[in-house]
């Protein structure tokens, strides 16, 4: 039997941080066998939030799929691609707005969440449409299985909504894909907030060197309340152990630091600095992939181009499912073929020539 499919994604706005490893990356590499997978580097939703400074992409899109590589991402068993190299996904997207009211778009937190963080006054539509694009994006190659951090489950709801509808309308083609969260399912910031993010200047990257990490990790927000070693301290909410519990395997060290720092009987530097050395060892390993995928010349650009093509040829063969379902195909489809779709069908050879 034909595998399930899994399609998740990262916006490329800068370096991969432990909050994707553990809210999405780490559920990727393990499933990639099970699953077929789809990793998208998503630069259409880079418009989203910062359409007027496009040139940083570019080199985004490079770290991001070297951040791929680095954790185990293996382009020899899944499909990673750029979305702007697909661009049946915005018609797919196109189709998909009918379906979608704008209170329902203005009801997904992570609509404010952005806002807030980004100081946005108004929302363009772009942004407040950008959910009903990545539900295109995961409906595209039949998306079944989507990891992803907590924040982002309200968008996998709203995909099923979509996928229901366009079900009950024209007929059962789009699966109703479903949402893997990961072991961690929001990690917070190094400055307490909430989660870590790129954006929000609170983030432990993966490609960052020791002591950058060391240095992040003794700046990192702990427990306001204590003054003193001598004082009782906090463990929940303490993002320093709630990076203890993500990253050290030696549980019974954070068992012991963890009894010793509400007793007041450990100081945040030796909590901090034990955090650090079991980062770097996590680290260690993926850093030094990362030179070597690097130092590949022409690594990432292959990639991105193969995978393309693939996602590209899955994404057109969705798209005309969906305009048969939706007896949209009555001039057959557009007259430029994907490339991977060549020779499949005869249907956009009519298609140029009743132009
Ligand atoms: P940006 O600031 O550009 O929005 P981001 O750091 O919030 O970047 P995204 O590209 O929005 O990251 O998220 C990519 C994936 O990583 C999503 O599945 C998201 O849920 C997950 N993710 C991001 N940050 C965290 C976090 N702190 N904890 C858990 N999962 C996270
Ligand atoms: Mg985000």
């Amino acid at each position: 039997m034909a595998k399930r499919r899994l399609l998740t994604g990262d916006r490329p706005t800068g370096p991969g941080h432990l909050g994707h490893y553990v809210g999405s990356w780490e559920n990727r590499v393990r499933l990639q066998d099970e699953y077929e997978c789809f990793f998208i580097v998503a630069d259409f939703h880079v418009l989203t939030t910062a359409h007027e400074d496009t040139v940083p992409i570019r080199d985004n899109v490079r770290e991001l799929v070297l951040d791929y590589l680095s954790v185990g991402i293996d382009p020899t068993k899944s499909t990673i691609y750029l979305q702007s190299l697909v661009p049946e996904v915005a018609e797919i997207f196109l189709l998909f707005t009918m379906f979608v009211s704008v209170p329902r778009v203005q009801r997904i937190p992570t609509l404010k969440d952005v806002m807030r963080d980004l100081e946005i006054e108004v929302a363009p539509l772009g942004l407040l449409s950008y959910p009903v694009l990545q539900s295109a994006d995961i409906l595209m190659v039949k998306g079944e299985a989507v990891p992803v951090g907590k924040d982002q489950l309200s968008h996998v709801e709203l995909t099923r909504e979509i996928a229901r509808r366009f079900n009950s309308l024209y007929g059962p083609v789009l699966p109703e894909p479903e949402a893997i969260v990961g072991r961690v399912p929001t990690l917070p910031g190094t400055d307490g907030k909430a989660k870590m993010s790129k954006s929000l200047g609170n983030a432990v990257f993966l490609s960052d060197d020791e002591r950058t990490v060391e240095r992040k990790v003794m700046g990192m927000f702990t427990d306001p309340t204590r003054v003193h070693v001598t004082d009782p301290g906090h463990v929940r909410g303490n993002p320093v152990f709630a990076y203890h519990d993500a990253f050290n395997p030696d549980r019974a060290e954070v068992n012991d630091l963890k009894r010793r720092y509400r007793a007041g009987q450990v100081g945040d530097v030796d909590v901090k600095w034990s955090l650090g050395q079991a980062l770097n060892d996590f680290l260690t390993p993926i850093r030094d992939r990362r030179r070597g995928f690097a130092s590949e010349t022409g690594l990432v650009d292959r990639i991105i181009r193969e995978g393309s093509d693939r996602a590209r040829s899955e994404a057109a063969k969705t798209l005309a499912e969906m305009k048969r379902a939706m007896q949209l195909d009555y001039y057959g489809s557009a007259a430029v073929q994907s490339p991977g779709a060549a020779g499949q069908s005869g249907r956009s050879r009519e298609g140029r020539e009743t132009r």
